[in-house]
């Protein structure tokens, strides 16, 4: 291949040109081609694991935490609800011993009639415990015949029913409102009083029913009881207490829930008495809210001496409260997560631009290097294994190309050299072969041909100037006797000297050649008639005058020449010019031969000679 052609290539499509940025096209490829690069590869391919992972990672842990946060706060909540159920358990069984004890006592008192006794009895009993609204003791027909600050005594309370339902037992009754009492005591709440009842029978030593020791119990009690275990734990727990009762009327809950009914979901999951914890929207009848809650749970369990109420203890806490720490841990893994991402895409974005920059700098150099002249040629590198293997090869690679393009160059220049020689050798023999075309062998003037060649433009040049063009035939006078006296070599050589005399006599303008044999023309341009005359007598004399000198002697020789003119009007036919001065030629022959003959002088044009 010749090395035109590699340079064309190199330069053309850059074999190892290195397009850093490529510049768009409108069909957009090139934006294609950028992006399909290593490097580009590198960073999308660990930036999309990367990112993956980051995504799994967060979403795992913050499910994880979310989870455990659950079950922490549920089971949290769940023992907050266990320990208020059973402080409310335990409250009311201290006052069913309380009365239990007071009932034991009163009876002996009753037989005694000693009810002023009783009275103060009750009243220490109310001391004792701040949230007895009333207590109060009846004879077996339902008379109050002793209560705290005498209140509703002389009363029948005979049709209430803790009074009917204590004959089988002690009693705990559900709240209800006691409007009879609520108007003795002061209540400066606004709202209506609510009461828990508890009620022992009185019996006699024969076990026969006396009466019945009855307390009112403030309902605010199991109020007071959440107050005092939730607020030490409300700097982190921010929970509220919910009191339903058996059915799941609340009894004690949020603004506004008092009398409403807990919905089925909640209280389907908290009908065992197992408690646990569960997370539900939490709207009271009535409520449209769907926001859901955190909900710990238990129930009141029987006793063995009474039937207990089955109240709900619920605590709740709104679930996105309780799962706000879960949320700023998310937030903060996804913030964190998204940094390490940037960071490793970074990292990943700095280690594709090391692994592509040798590669790219081998380009470089390699796109670099003039093949025509190696001084140097690609880096031996060591980045990593690869690019010491692929520098290595590719520097003995293009070692072995700037070789080759060495022989190749070399090889052409000899060439060039050889087709320069061979054109100049051509060239030389077109020239000879040209002026042997034009030129005759034996004088060196011009031969019949290029006279006729030459006259021709000679002779329209002449006519577009509006110049005459004047024609001189001359011929070598009884030529054949040299031939015969002297031999023909000599008979050259006398051709040869009479066409340097011709030389001699004519101008460099003037075209002179040998028509053939001893017969010679001249043309000559921008002349007239009568100068051309003179210019034949010139070249006459000059011949006849300087002989051709011999070993022996020389040899005189002599010339005939006819003169004729053509003018511009007169056309451009320059054989009849040459006819014309033909046969004035003849008449100088036909005139004695050494003399010179005008045309325009014959007497008769066609044959006569007229005197030069
Ligand atoms: P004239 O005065 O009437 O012209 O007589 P001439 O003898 O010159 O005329 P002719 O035509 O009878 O003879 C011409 C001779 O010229 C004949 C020929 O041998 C000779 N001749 C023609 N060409 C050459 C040539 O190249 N070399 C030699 N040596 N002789 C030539
Ligand atoms: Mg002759
Ligand atoms: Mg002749």
């Amino acid at each position: 291949m010749p090395a035109t052609l590699i340079k064309q290539r190199r330069g053309k499509a850059g074999i190892f040109r290195y397009q850093g940025i490529v510049p768009l096209t409108k069909d957009g490829t090139s934006a294609i081609r950028t992006l399909n690069t290593l490097k580009v590869r590198l960073v999308l391919s660990f930036g999309l694991l990367i990112l993956a992972a980051t995504t799994v990672g967060t979403w795992l842990t913050s499910d994880l935490a979310v989870n455990a946060l659950r079950k922490s706060t549920g089971q949290n909540l769940q023992e907050v609800s266990v320990q208020l159920r059973d402080k409310i358990d335990l409250d009311l069984h201290e006052r069913y011993s309380d009365l239990a004890v007071a009932a034991a006592l009163s009876s002996q008192q009753l037989l005694k009639q000693q009810t002023g006794d009783i009275t103060v009895l009750l009243n220490a009993l109310a001391a004792n415990f701040s949230s007895y609204a009333w207590i109060g003791l009846t004879s077996a027909d339902g008379t109050v015949l002793a209560s705290t600050g005498n209140l509703l005594k002389g009363m029948d309370v005979s049709h209430r029913p803790w009074f009917q339902e204590v004959r089988d037992g002690p009693y705990l009754g559900d709240v209800h409102e006691a409007l009879l009492l609520e108007e003795k005591l002061n209540n400066d709440t606004g709202a209506p009083l609510r009461f828990v009842d508890v009620a022992v029978p009185l019996q006699d030593a024969d076990g026969n029913f006396n009466g019945v020791l009855g307390a009112h119990l403030y309902l605010d009690w199991v109020a007071s009881i959440g107050q005092s275990l939730l607020s030490p734990l409300q700097d982190r727990l921010q929970a509220e207490l919910i009191l339903a009762d058996k059915n799941g009327v609340v009894m004690i809950g949020p603004e506004g829930s008092v009398g409403q009914k807990l919905n089925e979901q909640l209280l389907q999951a908290a009908n065992s008495d197992i408690p646990g914890y569960v997370t539900l929207p939490m709207a009271m009848t009535g409520e449209d809210s769907t926001e859901p809650y955190l909900v710990g749970y238990s129930r009141l369990r029987d006793r063995e001496e009474y039937a207990t109420l089955n109240w709900l203890v619920l605590v709740r806490k709104p679930a996105i409260e309780a799962f706000q720490p879960a949320r700023a841990l998310r937030n903060t893994l996804i913030y964190g997560g998204a940094l390490l991402a940037l960071m490793l895409i970074t990292f990943a974005v700095f280690t594709a631009r090391r692994t592509t920059r040798p590669l790219l700098q081998m380009a470089r150099e390699a796109d670099r290097i003039d093949f025509n002249n190696p001084s140097s040629l690609i880096q031996l590198r060591d980045d990593y294994e690869e690019v010491r293997v692929l520098s290595s090869v590719l520097r003995d690679l293009l070692h072995r190309l700037a070789r080759k393009t060495q022989q190749m160059n070399d090889l052409n220049a000899s060439l060039e050299h050889r087709v320069s020689e061979r054109t100049r050798a051509l060239e030389d023999a077109n020239r000879l072969l040209e002026e042997t075309v034009r030129t005759d062998a034996l004088t060196g003037l011009n031969n019949r041909r290029y006279f006729f060649e030459l006259g021709r433009t000679a002779l329209k040049k002449a006519i577009r100037a509006g110049k005459p063009v004047s024609a001189i035939m001359f011929d070598a006078d009884m030529f054949k006797k040299i031939n015969d006296t002297y031999g023909h070599a000599v008979g050259d050589k006398a051709l040869i000297h009479l066409s340097v005399m011709a030389q001699e006599a004519l101008r460099d303008t003037d075209i002179l050649a040998r028509l053939g044999g001893e017969e010679f023309a001249v043309l000559l341009e921008s002349t007239e008639e009568s100068i051309a005359g003179e210019v034949a007598e010139r070249l006459r004399s000059t011949i006849n005058g300087k002989p051709l000198p011999l070993e022996r002697g020389e040899l005189t020789i002599s010339v005939s020449a006819g003169v004729a003119c053509l003018y511009p009007e007169g056309g451009d036919d320059l054989d009849s010019l040459l006819a014309q001065a033909d046969k004035a030629l003849y008449a100088a022959k036909s005139g004695g031969r050494n003399q010179v003959a005008l045309y325009s002088r014959l007497d008769d044009h066609s044959a006569s000679p007229g005197l030069a």
